[in-house]
């Protein structure tokens, strides 16, 4: 028999519904923000990656999931911005205008030892503003993040957001922690011990308990920062403090990917425990340069769809919306019922019948198991007459409906169905 690849799920139509209700609000949501969605392939070019988010990153040295074949080396995407980048790139998306909106959705892949809480694919969704330096769409983004957040009723996540101000600053930030660290490299885990040369921010992030207590003690200030990125950092927090999103500035916030630049963001949720992010993002001004492109500023998030799950309670779950289930009794009702649920379904009722010759019982059970709210009966009565007979199923009545009447009765029966629902 065979299983599925190790740190790999299969999403059951049951939990597929939760799956389409976070997509739906976060859809509502996105386009009310003005952000078009994109699609981009799931494999690219490896080094897009390895260019991109920095090749010294965790994702690039570890996580890849490479594919070889004689001329070239494919990866699995591992998030969603350097694609979404290369697409702007490539269809000459800033010809058409300087400054665009995306969000997306989708399946990334690591190649991680598959354990607790991390998966080889997992989604994300994901926002970003590509083509503006203003820190308003800083603002536009956090926020954003904040209001799907709430949509999915997530409560207790706290915000962070930190600076790393633009490329000369982040250098000398690098440069302040190599000295501050050196002293302290033997106390270091392994791994820092080799980012100090070459990934020092990395240390910051580090889950390590010696390593933390080592950083903990550092005292970042902004004094690495420039006066500009001061001021965008300054108009950030007093953006979000004007519309009312909670956040804490955290100075060891520093986001493990190269590509970002002056403002970064996360979301963390107690029910992750404390390492465990919902979603992050960030400003990432010269990553289209970079692989290039124009000299366009950008910022962005996106949010892992699993963690999410595990901290919203997705609207009940339904039944998929099925609205009538038709009971044929006897061969020519059958054959008749094909006529009839096909047109049903051409007529916009999403309806479904018996497959496994149940008996009329057996059938009504069925249709009770799925919840519709009207059962249509079908037997060599109503075929002598031409009509079917309706059994509303919430108010426990039934009535004979001509065939010609029958989809107006029943859009009609649907209208009053759901203003009862209303008024209880
Ligand atoms: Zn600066
Ligand atoms: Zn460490």
């Amino acid at each position: 028999m065979y299983k599925r690849v190790p740190g790999t799920r299969d999403i059951l139509p049951e939990e597929v519904y939760s799956w389409q209700w976070i997509e739906e609000i976060a859809r509502g949501i996105l386009r009310n923000y003005a952000y078009q969605e994109i699609r981009t392939p799931v494999i690219e070019e490896a080094s897009l990656f390895s260019r991109g988010l920095g090749e010294f990153a965790e994702i690039v040295q570890k996580q890849m999931f490479l594919i070889k074949n004689k001329e070239d080396t494919y990866a699995l995407r591992p998030e969603g911005t350097a694609s979404i980048v290369r697409a702007y790139i490539e269809n000459n998306l800033d010809k058409i205008k300087k400054f665009s909106k995306f969000y997306y959705f989708g399946p990334m892949f690591r190649l991680e030892r598959p354990q607790k809480g991390r998966l080889r694919q997992f989604h994300h969704i994901g926002a970003e503003a590509i083509g503006s330096i203003d820190p308003n769409i800083d603002i536009e983004v956090i926020s954003l993040a904040d209001t799907l957040l709430r949509s999915w009723g997530v409560n207790g996540y706290q915000i962070q957001i930190n600076t790393l101000g633009c490329p000369e600053d982040k250098k000398k930030l690098v440069q302040l922690l190599e000295k501050e660290l050196k002293d302290e490299a033997a106390a270091l885990c392994q791994e820092c011990q080799v980012r100090l040369n070459k990934n020092v921010l990395r240390i910051l992030d580090c889950k390590n308990e010696a390593c933390k207590q080592i950083t903990a003690k550092l005292k970042l200030q902004d004094k690495h920062l420039c006066a500009d990125c001061q001021e965008h950092f300054k108009e950030v927090r007093s953006g979000l403090d004007g519309l009312g999103v909670k956040y804490e500035v955290a100075r060891h916030l520093v986001r493990g990917l190269d590509y970002y630049t002056r403002t970064v963001f996360e979301v963390k949720h107690g029910q992750l425990g404390a390492q465990d992010a919902l979603g992050a993002g960030g400003r990432y001004d010269n990553l289209v340069e970079e692989l290039g492109g124009p000299k366009v500023a950008c910022v962005g998030f996106a949010f892992g769809v699993e963690r999410l799950m595990l901290v919203t309670q997705p609207a009940a779950k339904t039944t998929g919306g099925l609205t009538a289930y038709l009971v044929t009794l006897g061969k020519e009702a059958s054959r008749e019922g094909r006529i009839l649920l096909d047109q049903l379904r051409k007529n916009g009722i999403p309806c479904e019948t018996d497959y496994e010759g149940r008996s009329l019982k057996g059938a009504m059970r069925a249709a009770n198991e799925l919840g519709v709210k009207l059962v249509l009966l079908l037997g060599e009565d109503e075929l002598k007459k031409n009509v079917v007979m309706v059994k509303d199923m919430a108010a426990g009545s039934q009535e004979e409906v001509s065939r010609q009447e029958l989809i107006e009765k029943l859009k009609e029966k649907l209208v009053q169905n759901s203003k009862r629902k209303d008024q209880n």
